[in-house]
């Protein structure tokens, strides 16, 4: 069976001398394991196209029940080159193929997570925007598509919505367990039946609820390389609550989280 989507390359391994398997993200099919026969000989159909970033046009041949199908052509649709260029771009893109290859599953259509994916990669390779605020905003998108978005700006249990800050200090109690904020009195209830929570910068959680809606032009303007880091902390906190294996590209975040020194109210 004859298959053909576009794609973008989850992971990559040498097989043989010659030879590669990949694992794609398609938006119609999922995850797909590919073999790649002669990859890196230069008369292949798709010789120096199966990088890393780039959306890729695939055509393969599917064999219900087998491990690997079959890449028959490969043509390249948007090369990123921008993403190479710099350290903190190249690590914000391997971190979001890293997520959603944890989401991606075989014959599972992921179009909004694709979607996702591919805007993140392109504002990643364009470069107007701090790598760890593209990144963030993929995050809370990869959670939305996930149907685990956080509540932030309102109660997760009761749904009122939550009061604004009153000061810079202002801190919220948040329950990942609960699905996100806390008011004060559903926070007590949850407390007395013995619910994890943490308390986070009220501000903290205000940015975050602007991020999740308007992606990273809602907040580039103002928003500060210290709060940025706290939006991330926070974000990266929720997903390790949700992923049953961390990531490899997210230790030093988590490790960011820890040191941002959240306190267990
Ligand atoms: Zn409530």
């Amino acid at each position: 069976m004859q298959r053909t989507d576009r794609a973008l390359i989850l992971r990559r391994f040498a097989y043989g001398e010659t030879s590669l398997v990949v694992h794609v993200l398609s938006p119609s099919f999922g995850r797909v394991h590919l073999l790649a026969k002669g990859a890196y000989r230069p008369s292949s159909r798709y010789y120096a196209v199966l990088d890393l970033f780039d959306t890729l046009e695939l055509e393969w041949s599917h064999a219900p029940g087998r491990e690997l199908d079959t890449l028959r052509a490969g043509d390249l649709v948007r090369r990123r080159r921008g993403i190479t260029d710099d350290l903190a771009r190249y690590r914000a893109a391997l971190a979001a193929l890293e997520l959603a290859a944890l989401a991606a599953q075989e014959g599972q259509p992921l179009r909004g997570l694709f979607a996702a994916l591919e805007l993140a990669l392109d504002r990643l390779a364009a470069g107007a925007f701090p790598p760890s605020l593209v990144l963030g905003g993929f995050e809370l998108e990869f959670l939305a598509e996930l149907g685990l978005a956080p509540a932030l700006d309102r109660c997760a249990a009761c749904g009122r919505s939550a009061p604004p800050a009153t000061s810079p200090r202002a801190s919220s109690v948040f329950s990942p367990g609960a699905g996100g904020r806390l008011c004060r009195r559903c926070a007590e209830a949850a407390r007395a039946s013995g619910r994890r929570m943490f308390g986070v910068p009220t501000r903290t959680l205000e940015l975050a609820a602007e991020l999740a809606r308007g992606g990273p032009t809602a907040l580039v303007e103002r928003i500060s390389a210290q709060d940025l880091e706290k939006v991330r902390a926070f974000v990266v906190r929720f997903l390790e609550y949700h992923l049953e294996s961390r990531p490899k590209s997210y230790r030093h975040a988590v490790g960011l989280a820890r040191s941002a020194g959240y306190a267990t109210p």
